[in-house]
């Protein structure tokens, strides 16, 4: 869905842009963000990257990286940009919560906000916005906004092909879940074709890890999973000092959930992580296992159907009893 079309003639000059995206990105957040700043840039506007929070590891390598802002890093040049930005871009949230320490920023700033994302219950805070929550990926849709909304096609260079093909390939677990139409395959074939070395970023994606990643991840399988048979459901609670103790940094804890889902008749899996200020808690589902309904009824977040987030800033323990005590709710559904 198209909303605000009118307001795409802002593009046709020069202009002071800010692009930002949710708190510790991820990457689609990041393969979108960049792939839509080097088409910008290369339309001749002058472009900024401003994230709330460092990325993590495994996308340090993706093109345009090192431009990027860090607003706890650069603080006062994010204010000013932020202020004097004609138009801000916020890609792949569309609660401004999502940002985080950059949200009263971005809520002051005098700026047209554009949107282009892919969750559920969008706020309405923008003049612009492109929205479509069957899309794959925030990469997908940062894709047709380039291609068919500002019918640009021939614009893709391999830079933009790399950024947004990574944004696709992360948010679709490398092309597995339900969200990878045909209509993906098509965009990643044409991204392919624009220069996407498609293995090259699996392997920099998932070939990057530290000794202590894997020394971590068979921790958490060996000693920190519940399996909840009644329920279908299992997890991971992870402490803060387990976090300590492997030198866990932003990302490492990516895709630790998936391992739970993997379990034969697990339908539901919860990743719950203590980073001190609150817990994080992330869960992925099977079929019509609502997780963004339980993160939004009782955790404070959301999401998708099949993956959603929340956070909860009671204890580990606490967290983790209040996800049991609601599994009843949903026995049927987790059962059948
Ligand atoms: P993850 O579990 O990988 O952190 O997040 C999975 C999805 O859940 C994200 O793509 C995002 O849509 C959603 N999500 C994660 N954390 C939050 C949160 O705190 N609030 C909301 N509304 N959504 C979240
Ligand atoms: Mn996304």
């Amino acid at each position: 869905m198209l909303k605000g079309e009118n307001n795409l003639q802002l593009l046709d000059q020069p202009k002071r842009i800010v692009i930002t995206t949710h708190h510790k990105p991820d990457g689609d957040a990041l393969g979108s963000s960049l792939g839509l700043y080097h088409w910008l840039k290369a339309k001749g506007h002058h472009v900024e990257v401003v994230l709330s929070s460092d990325f993590p590891d495994f996308l340090d390598w993706i093109p345009g990286r090192e431009d990027v802002i860090i607003y706890p890093k650069e603080q006062e040049k994010s204010e000013k940009l932020l202020q004097e930005a004609e138009l801000i871009f916020c890609l792949d949230y569309s609660a401004l919560s999502r940002t985080n320490i950059l949200e009263p920023l971005i809520q002051k700033a005098t700026g047209q906000k554009w949107m282009i994302d892919h969750h559920l219950d969008p706020e309405d805070f923008a003049q612009l916005s492109y929205w479509d929550s069957n899309a794959a990926a925030t990469a997908q849709l940062a894709y047709t906004f380039i291609t068919e909304v500002c019918k640009d096609a021939t614009a893709i260079t391999h830079e933009i092909a790399t950024c947004l093909y990574t944004g696709i390939m992360t948010d679709t677990g490398s092309f597995r879940f339900r969200s990878t139409t045909a209509a993906v395959h098509h965009i990643i074939a044409s991204l392919i074709e624009a220069g996407a070395r498609n293995w090259e970023i699996h392997e920099k994606v998932y070939n990057s890890g530290t000794e202590s990643r894997l020394n971590f991840l068979g921790y958490c399988l060996l000693n920190c999973l519940v399996v909840i048979e009644e329920y279908n459901t299992a997890l991971f609670a992870i402490s803060k000092e387990d976090l300590a103790k492997f030198k866990v940094s932003t990302g490492d804890t990516e895709g630790l959930v998936n391992y739970a889902l993997s379990i034969k008749g697990i339908r539901l899996a919860g990743l719950f992580v203590d980073r001190t200020e609150l817990i994080k808690l992330s869960l992925r589902s099977t079929g019509d296992i609502p997780c963004n309904e339980i993160c939004k009824k009782y955790f404070n977040g959301g999401g998708h159907l099949n993956a959603s987030g929340g956070s909860s800033s009671a204890s580990l323990a606490e967290v983790v009893e209040k996800f049991k005590s609601i599994l009843p709710e949903y026995k049927e559904i987790l059962t059948k």
